[in-house]
């Protein structure tokens, strides 16, 4: 369907600029007094730093604000500066980031902060432009960054703000062919003073006003201009367009115990899914399950595999994944090229949700 009303391309007029502005005002204004308080946020006198911008907006990708504050402290605490990040090895970062998912994040991360500190002596890239050539800095991270960090006029368009946008302008087509158009939007409401806070003004009406179901309207600070709640579709909007069915995916993970009750662990590849984290050895990923009386021929070593019942369901974005897991028990440990850990060293190692809860589900009577 087409567009119900477009923002006029690079000759809008001054009816059109005074809407937006109005807009922009609307919402700095509500920002000033409704402002979430966020551990990575800067106070209104306080100047945003970088670093904690950066390591911010990159653990916020795919992530909760909710699951990503114990996170953030954690990391500023333990690495209060990019020079101090890019000095921990990956594995460091990569066990701080377990259960954060997404690890090809916390592995982004940890090269950006090397280059950060290295070839730019600490010192962030001050535009949009430059941010993107870091590694894990798509354009949403770069504007928002260089926009609060930095005073740049970049529209910062992630869910949340396309959300708003759609609604603001009663946009009626779908997602994703819609993200140039909401995105082209976005950049003429970005004011020239504070596009700072204006960027995440639009990140807190998302998260608070705008939200994905009953949007609270009422109280929302751009009402007046609000398209899509004039005509009363606001809960219809962003359209999207159907998703393709997530396939499912199973195998069998087989988690070897020594006597101390260490486990053996291998690491991933470096690059794909959760590159270069820690697991039990796994067999092959086929529609079915193993048979089970040829699950045993998948198994690392020989041993005593016992297959236990149930089995271990995980969610990635892409696919369903279930595994049958086998555990054996050895008063020897077999060689591999893998590493055996004790129990409370598991807590800190680069090890991604999935396979704590195959590691939890083998270890149960
Ligand atoms: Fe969203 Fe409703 Fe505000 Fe429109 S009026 S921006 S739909 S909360």
């Amino acid at each position: 369907m087409a567009v119900s009303v477009a923002v006029p391309k690079r000759s809008h007029n001054s009816r059109s600029r005074a809407r937006l502005a109005s807009v922009a005002d609307a919402l700095l204004a509500w920002y000033d007094s409704h402002r979430r308080d966020l551990p990575w946020r800067a106070r209104p006198d306080e100047t945003p730093d970088p670093y904690r911008v950066w390591l911010s907006e990159i653990m916020l990708q795919q992530t909760t604000v909710a699951a990503v504050g114990p996170y953030y402290n954690a990391f500023l605490k333990r690495w209060p500066d990019v020079k101090r990040l890019a000095g921990a090895s990956q594995d460091e970062v990569l066990g701080a980031w377990a259960g954060l998912g997404y690890y090809s994040r916390a592995r982004n991360l940890h090269r950006a902060a090397g280059i950060v500190a290295r070839d730019m002596n600490g010192a962030f890239p001050r535009s949009s432009a430059e941010l993107k050539k870091l590694p894990g800095v798509g354009p949403y991270t770069a504007a928002a960054i260089a926009a609060i960090a930095f005073g740049e006029r970049a529209a910062a368009i992630d869910a949340n703000a396309e959300r708003v946008i759609a609604r603001l302008f009663a946009v009626e087509e779908a997602l994703p062919k819609a993200k140039a158009k909401l995105a082209s939007m976005a950049e003429h409401l970005v004011p020239v003073e504070r596009p700072g806070d204006f960027a995440q003004a639009l990140m807190d009406l998302g998260a608070e006003m705008c939200t994905v179901k009953r949007p609270l309207c009422g109280k929302c600070p751009v009402a007046l201009h609000c398209r899509a709640f004039a005509s009363g579709i606001q809960e219809q909007l962003p359209r999207k367009a159907p998703k393709r069915a997530r396939p499912l995916k199973r195998g069998a993970a087989f988690v070897a115990f020594d006597a101390k009750g260490c486990v053996y662990l291998v690491r991933r590849p470096e690059n794909g899914l959760l590159g270069g984290m820690l697991q039990p050895p796994l067999g092959p990923w086929t529609e079915a399950f193993p048979e089970r009386a040829c699950i045993i021929e998948e198994a690392p070593f020989m041993g005593d595999w016992v297959v236990k019942s149930g089995f271990v369901r995980h969610v990635f974005t892409h696919f369903f994944l279930e595994l049958v897991i086998c555990a054996a028990h050895f008063n020897r440990r077999p060689k591999g090229e893998g590493y055996w850990l004790a129990r409370e060293e598991l807590r800190g190692a680069a090890i991604p949700t999935v396979m704590r809860k195959v590691i939890a589900h083998a270890a149960k009577e």
